[in-house]
């Protein structure tokens, strides 16, 4: 990667994706691969927000950096998933709300580690405070057995403000996005971008390389990393559903947790607890032994510190449903939230941005496509 900052730029990658999209666009061998190359394709020259919405387009399927003939050794040097790796994970600081903790994005896998322990540290402690030891460590079942060692209006108050302070720091963070690529608002409202990027997303059709496949270890291409993908985000899907559905059977019907193995919250809950066990430990391995030219190491915890936070928000929900009616209950109960609250705390801090970006992106991506496809008729 070059080294120098042309004028122009906020910082060095950007400057050197500037470089790459100039030969690209001059070369355009890669138009098919995936949306970055055609939204390339509609520009002449790259500001920094043209640049951080190219980035947050591309899904690091590599394709473009196997097929390439200016890649290294080559003088040209073109790498474009590294660099636009670099130039994407730049942009999750850029757009971090509020600024002052945008250094979490620094040393992110170290950040991530601390808050989870001292998550998990204050729930223990919180269950030990309050609960005498006969609670704490007895055997509890039925209707609100949960809630013995921590009241639900508790529970609710104290979720429910680290949720709510998460999602309105996602949406400050996409503003920001949005205002930095340059698009207007009233794009978010077009129904037909936004179906265009959920089914984008859903099936994550930028992550095939073109049609084969993704690249790992070598340059053989197969669709393993989009497999542990999906298996991660239905698998957090599925777990929000079992909350959703947990928390409309307590306040519409009157029904309280824990429920039986059959019930929804609990059949949602599993499966989608197994795919957030397998995906994430997919993704993670899968990224260890990535092709060095494909990675971008520098960012390497904060991808692991998310992987790792999804996984044992996992395990610990599942240990959870396993050995709810035993004197093991009331720990992993505070193991499970201290997770649980951590990783709410870490959602605007961590890789879990990608999503958000990303589908603001493809969202655009849409816009463009189609006002591409509407011009020849409207002209003619
Ligand atoms: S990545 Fe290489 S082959 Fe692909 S468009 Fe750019 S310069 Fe051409
Ligand atoms: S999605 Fe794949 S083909 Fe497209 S720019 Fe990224 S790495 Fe290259």
């Amino acid at each position: 990667m070059s080294l120098h900052t042309p004028p122009g730029h906020a910082s060095a990658p950007l400057a050197e994706a500037d470089r790459l999209m100039t030969v690209c666009n001059a070369c355009r061998y890669c138009e098919g691969l995936c949306a970055v190359f055609p939204a390339m394709e509609m520009r002449r020259s790259f500001s920094d927000g043209d640049l951080n919405y190219l980035a947050n387009l591309c899904h690091s399927c590599g394709a473009c950096y196997v097929d390439c003939q200016f890649a290294p050794p080559h003088e040209f040097q073109v790498n474009v998933p590294q660099t636009l790796a670099a130039v994407r994970a730049d942009s999750y600081r850029r757009y971090a709300w509020p600024a002052a903790l945008a250094p979490l994005f620094d040393r992110n896998g170290l950040w991530i580690a601390s808050i989870a322990a001292l998550g998990i540290a204050v729930f223990i402690a919180g269950f030990v405070a309050w609960n005498d030891a006969a609670v704490l460590f007895g055997s509890h079942t039925g209707p609100g057995a949960f809630y013995r060692l921590m009241p639900h209006d508790t529970m609710v108050v104290v979720f429910g403000a680290a949720f709510g302070y998460a999602i309105l720091a996602l949406a400050m963070g996409l503003r920001v996005f949005w205002r930095d690529i340059g698009e207007p608002a009233a794009t978010l409202a077009e129904p037909a971008s936004l179906w265009q990027a959920v089914k984008d997303a859903a099936t994550l059709r930028n992550l095939d390389g073109g049609g084969v496949g993704c690249y790992g270890a070598d340059e053989r291409p197969t669709d393993t990393r989009r497999l542990y993908h999906h298996l991660t985000f239905y698998g957090f899907l599925l777990c929000f559903a079992a909350t959703s559905v947990a928390t409309v059977y307590h306040y519409g019907f009157g029904r309280i947790a824990p429920y039986p193995w059959w019930d929804l919250p609990v059949v949602f809950g599993t499966v989608g607890g197994i795919g957030l066990l397998i995906g994430p430990a997919g993704l993670l391995a899968a990224k260890w032994s990535r092709d060095p030219a494909l990675r971008d190491d520098a960012r390497f915890g904060m991808d692991a510190a998310f992987l790792a936070m999804l996984f044992l928000t996992s395990l610990t929900g599942l240990l959870l449903l396993a050995l709810r009616a035993t004197p093991a209950m009331g720990m992993l109960l505070a193991l499970h939230l201290g997770v649980v609250f951590a990783l709410f705390l870490t959602m605007p801090y961590g890789k879990f941005v990608h999503g958000l970006y990303r589908f603001a992106a493809l969202v655009r991506y849409a816009r463009e496509r189609r006002q591409m496809a509407e011009a020849p008729a409207a002209g003619g």
